[in-house]
């Protein structure tokens, strides 16, 4: 009994620090979603597998907050879709990524397609698909050069929504990625079902690719079927040439990770060789 009570009175302390914690995080972005400046957008090049050519990009959301630095997206998009700030939030990040990737294209050197992450909650929400063509029509931004990552759980509310969406989606020319694959309750089916054009693997798999014999057989299965399905296949999270070497003799088409580049600043993603990683 004693120690029932200590137990009790340690989880109940560590819940209350937990949401105090979170009571402040949730003021904090209401903050900077009014002062629009403590965000940031970073960019990944995607590469094709075997030559390391950047043929895209990914959006990743930064929050330099003033007083705790750099916050994990990890740990405030949680937050966000619980109280529903990730709506503006992902409206600020859908037209920023537009605008930076027209700006990319008046450049004239490249002409990369700008992968953007969208929050489920955000996906089903009304309006959503206004708010896209929105952003397009303000940044210029052809709709080719737009793409959209979204997880299976987009399908939480009916299979049907979702499928009717996203191929409005794709009537307008914008295509959707489905992140993460291989993680959650992942089903081959949804690749089947889904009006989708790339898949991508998520890093879990990745990461022992070169050890792992199961995770290998895994990986090479999704490559297969989803090139029978026309389907684009990513690999996230890729870190060694080994894991390069081991996905281009899979197949797979397009990479992502470390070892080509980190996510960086606009800036600096101009300044990269068109050829990663550098030699
Ligand atoms: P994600 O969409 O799966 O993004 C990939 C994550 O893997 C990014 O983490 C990226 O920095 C990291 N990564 C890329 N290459 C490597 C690698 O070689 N090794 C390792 N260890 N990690 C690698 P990040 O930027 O911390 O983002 C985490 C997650 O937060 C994202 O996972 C995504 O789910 C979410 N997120 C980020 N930006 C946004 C956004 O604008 N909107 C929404 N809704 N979610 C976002
Ligand atoms: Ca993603
Ligand atoms: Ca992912
Ligand atoms: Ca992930």
């Amino acid at each position: 009994k004693q120690q029932g009570r200590n137990t009790w009175q340690w989880y109940q302390g560590n819940v209350q620090r937990i949401s105090r914690r979170n009571v402040l995080l949730r003021h904090d972005l209401q903050v900077a979603l009014q002062q629009g400046d403590q965000f940031e957008l970073h960019y990944q090049p995607v590469v094709e597998a075997g030559s390391g050519r950047m043929r895209g990009l990914e959006a990743l959301l930064r929050w330099h907050h003033p007083s705790r630095g750099m916050v994990p997206p990890g740990d405030f998009i949680p937050l966000a879709e619980q109280t529903g700030q990730i709506i503006p939030l992902g409206r600020w990040v859908l037209e920023r990524a537009c605008r930076d990737a027209a700006e990319l294209l008046a450049d004239g050197r490249r002409m990369l397609p700008v992968a953007v992450n969208i929050s489920s909650l955000q996906f089903r929400r009304d309006g959503f698909l206004e708010g896209v063509q929105q952003a397009l029509a303000e940044s210029g931004l052809p709709p080719e050069l737009l793409e959209l990552e979204v997880t299976e759980s987009v399908l939480l509310d009916g299979a049907d929504q979702a499928i009717t969406l996203i191929d409005r989606l794709k009537a307008l020319g914008i295509r959707v990625a489905l992140d993460d694959f291989g993680t959650g309750f992942s089903s081959l089916s949804y690749l089947r079902d889904l009006p989708i054009h790339k898949v991508k693997l998520d890093r879990a798999f990745i990461q022992d690719i070169t050890t792992n014999r199961s995770n290998a057989a895994i990986v090479e299965g999704i490559i297969t079927m989803s090139h029978h399905m026309d389907l684009v296949v990513v690999a996230e999270g890729i870190e060694t040439r080994e894991q390069q070497q081991d996905l281009v003799r899979r197949q797979c088409d397009l990479l992502q990770g470390y070892r080509f580049s980190r996510p960086v600043p606009l800036a600096r993603l101009k300044a990269l060789p068109d050829r990663l990683p550098e030699p």
